[in-house]
């Protein structure tokens, strides 16, 4: 990149900041090292793209996977990681007509589809197979600057708190589309399994969508929370059945939201059902689940995966936090941090969300 042209990329910005080249950034060199924190380039945007200066970005399990190269398609080399960044738009690339500088944006996993699939037609953009994922196959918030595209960048609500409205951004959108997908209806009961990162945002979207709440999970101050949140019911796993628990006190579940990081949480799930119920799964613990036949079918029982959400359910998870209604737990920490959270992420010990704070503003 030269200088010049990002001196030119920033003619009209309004943002002092923008006139440096370099950025502090936690960049992945390799999957069994730990993330450099190094000064890199700015990004210059293309296209239809603009340049955020990140106030906040929210650390996601999706991360660490990112990071350690665990899935089957590898990220791109030397990742920034990141996709629940929040910032201040100060450049524009060619083309952008719909987002202007000094308006507070975010990225998301779903950082742009190609508009034109089967899928981005029919309201499927993220199974859309030419998908481009923030922080994964192009760089994410885990910097002071990222990029965004103008048609997929999240528009922030006006009095947005920087810290806590990261995490909506993947963690609030991925467990408000699953509780839609599960189809239950206000008044009639969801299951939430598993009171971590997901899903204590989870059972503050169920409430918010109307719908009653049962909590399971292994650990009684993450109940408690559950409890805190508006959940009814709260089961702890290692205690007691849940199957027998919520069919005791709901009379079976009209939907599931397993967010739960165990693979036995997934085979639990359908016990705590009643018939026809819906059972979607968030977490994406490896391996397999046990899943009785008989059970599926004699019961109706569906089984569905969800990744994150559409462009439309992200801007309607934002309203929800707009309006007062989800209250991430939060933490703030600085970007040196960075191979320390991933550490604590691995073993468990991270109560709600680690948001990392770039600047105060
Ligand atoms: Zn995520
Ligand atoms: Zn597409």
């Amino acid at each position: 990149m030269s200088m010049k042209t990002l001196a030119e990329t920033n003619e009209h910005a309004q943002d002092a900041g923008t006139t440096k080249t370099t950025m502090r950034a936690a960049v992945v060199t390799s999957p069994d090292q730990p993330l450099l924190i190094a000064d890199v380039p700015i990004p210059v945007p293309g296209r239809h793209q603009a340049l955020v200066r990140v106030i906040t970005s929210g650390v996601c399990h999706t991360d660490l996977h990112a990071a350690r190269g665990d899935w089957p398609v590898a990220p791109k080399a030397d990742l920034i990681p990141g996709h629940e960044g929040y910032g201040v738009v100060v450049a524009i690339g060619e083309g952008v007509t719909t987002l202007t500088i000094g308006e507070h944006v975010g990225n998301a996993w779903l950082w742009s589809a190609c508009g034109l699939c089967e899928y981005c037609v029919t309201g499927w953009e993220t199974l859309c197979p030419e998908q481009q994922n923030g922080g994964y196959s192009v760089d994410g918030s885990f910097g002071e600057y990222m990029l965004v595209d103008e048609k997929f960048a999240a528009r922030i609500p006006a009095g947005a708190d920087p810290v806590e409205v990261a995490p909506i951004l993947c963690a609030g959108v991925t467990v408000y589309k699953g509780l839609k997908m599960t189809g239950v209806k206000p008044g009639q009961w969801v299951v939430i399994s598993g009171i971590g990162g997901l899903g204590h945002i989870a059972v503050q979207y169920a409430r918010a969508m109307g719908m009653r709440v049962a909590a399971v999970d292994i650990d009684d101050t993450k109940l408690e929370l559950a409890r805190h949140h508006g959940a009814e019911v709260t089961v702890n796993a290692m205690k007691g059945d849940p199957g027998e628990a919520i069919q005791a006190a709901t009379g079976g579940a009209h939907g599931v939201l397993v967010t739960a990081v165990h693979p036995r949480a997934f085979g639990q799930a359908l016990a705590v059902t009643r018939r026809g119920a819906t059972i979607v799964f968030n977490g994406l613990p490896p391996g397999d689940f046990p899943a009785n036949i008989f059970d599926i079918v004699l019961r109706a029982i569906t089984i569905r995966g969800s990744i994150v959400g559409t462009r439309q359910d992200l801007a309607e998870a934002l309203e929800f936090y707009a309006r007062g209604q989800i209250h991430p737990t939060v933490h703030v920490e600085p970007i040196e941090n960075i191979n320390d959270i991933f550490t604590r992420m691995e073993q468990g010990k991270i109560d709600g969300r680690i948001v990392m704070r770039y600047s105060d503003d």
